[in-house]
């Protein structure tokens, strides 16, 4: 299937700035509130498109939607359980409407007056209500890092990882939208192995780099998704800062699994980027040894190509970059977490999130968290200012972002930002 959107000749009417994350060949969808109300967006440029006001106008009434009320509704899961043949047909549509060729809405000064707003001017919300949401540990960088700092460097991995996707079920109540103030937990931890644990605020902030995806599907329960259907069940992708207390994982999560040291804040990026304005970006995933069950195998080219950064900005300064990762060393894809999911008849829903893990890559510059980046603080990293962190302090603000790169278009994801606030009292 050919994808009109993506044709990186298209030019759009509306101002792209040069290196723009969000040109005319991306069309993501958002939550955005023009001071009446959340309403489901799009982006070009650094100009929002309140798709409401274009529903208004009759501008998607040719295509075949039954509900045009997705169009007005506060969170996009109505608008992402259409699926996928709808949104591909709105997300052509939209190309066409705002291709410099096209004057139909660019001559209608009505509807561009109501529909279009700078970024600046709205409030960007949190694009869908999360219902289930699972953080997978699928960076096989990150999961050697962690075995080699925890327990044995020759057998970093344990025995399950090479064999299955390792995940768990997460809290979906604290992912928060970008710009989220999040205070530094209080919980339980044991500083001191010989002595009785204490109780106070984390000492051991942390952040995880992540991409999350976000189902569009829905099954019944006892029903399975094959890898080979997987990706359609897939709306698209977010920035996902999985920040953790890792004084609080370290005592708590034995023996089921983080808890606590997870669940006081996870990060998005608010505009969803979806599976098809990815499309040139796909690559070859890392050779999976040994072979994986059937259910497990997946075919072409599953992982995409997608460059993370890492920046931590000091209350007073500059933000310096502290890791360069990319989405395409992930050991696990979408299609095969999903796939694994699903295997023993878990049912999904429209909105879900599924987090990758911390992605690492292959260099120490690579590495998707602090706990990895000063190697379990026996290395700090310098900022640009002098200071030196080994875990985040309080103000500290980490920000995250991605884009896809080719030669001719620039696919990206915008920012995912959280500002540290000390522990409450
Ligand atoms: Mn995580």
């Amino acid at each position: 299937m050919t994808i009109k959107a993506n044709d990186p000749s298209l030019k759009s009417w509306i101002e792209v700035p040069t290196d723009s994350d969000f040109p005319i060949q991306n069309i993501p969808f958002g939550i955005v509130s023009f001071g009446e109300g959340p309403k489901p967006a799009t982006r070009i440029g650094n100009t929002v498109v309140d798709l409401s006001i274009l529903a208004d106008f009759g501008f998607f009434d040719e295509l075949d939607i039954k509900d045009l009320s997705v169009f007005y509704e506060p969170v996009l899961n109505d608008f992402i359980a259409l699926g996928k043949q709808a949104r591909i047909a709105i997300r052509e549509r939209l190309s066409e409407l705002f291709c410099e060729s096209c004057s139909e809405l660019k001559t209608n000064e009505e509807a561009c007056k109501l529909a279009l707003k700078s970024i600046d001017e709205v409030e960007v919300l949190m694009p869908v209500a999360v219902g289930d949401y699972t953080d997978f540990y699928s960076s096989i960088e990150h999961a050697t890092n962690v075995g080699i700092m925890f327990r044995d460097p020759d057998n970093a991995l344990l025995p399950n990882w090479r064999h299955l996707p390792v995940g768990y079920h997460g809290r979906s109540s604290s992912i928060v939208v970008s710009g989220a103030s999040i205070h530094r937990p209080k919980g339980q931890t044991k500083p001191n192995d010989e002595e009785p644990p204490v109780f106070g605020p984390s000492r051991l902030f942390d952040f995880e780099l992540e991409m999350a995806f976000i189902t569009s599907g829905q099954t019944s329960l006892g029903e399975s998704i094959s890898v080979d259907k997987a990706e359609d069940h897939i709306f698209g992708l977010v920035i996902f800062n999985d920040l953790s207390a890792r004084d609080i994982q370290k005592w708590e999560y034995v023996p089921l699994g983080p808890f606590l040291s997870k669940s006081f804040g996870s990060v998005i990026s608010p505009w969803v980027v979806t599976l098809e304005a990815l499309e040139p970006f796909r690559v070859e995933g890392p050779n999976q040894e040994p072979e994986v069950f059937p259910y497990l195998k997946a075919h072409g080219k599953r992982n995409f190509d997608i460059n993370l950064q890492v920046f931590i900005q000091p209350e007073k300064g500059e933000p310096s970059l502290v890791c360069r990762s990319n989405f395409k060393y992930m050991y696990w894809n979408m299609a095969q977490q999903l796939a694994h999911q699903t295997v023993n008849g878990c049912n999904i829903n429209p909105g879900d999130m599924y987090a990758s893990g911390t992605i690492s890559g292959p260099t120490p510059d690579s590495y998707g968290s602090m706990l990895e980046l000063s190697w379990r603080g026996t290395k700090p990293i310098t900022l640009q200012d002098g200071s030196q962190r080994k875990f985040i302090n309080d103000n500290d603000a980490i920000i995250m972002k991605g884009y896809a790169q080719n030669d001719k278009v620039r696919i990206g994801f915008g920012e995912s930002v959280t500002k540290v606030l000390p522990a409450n009292p």
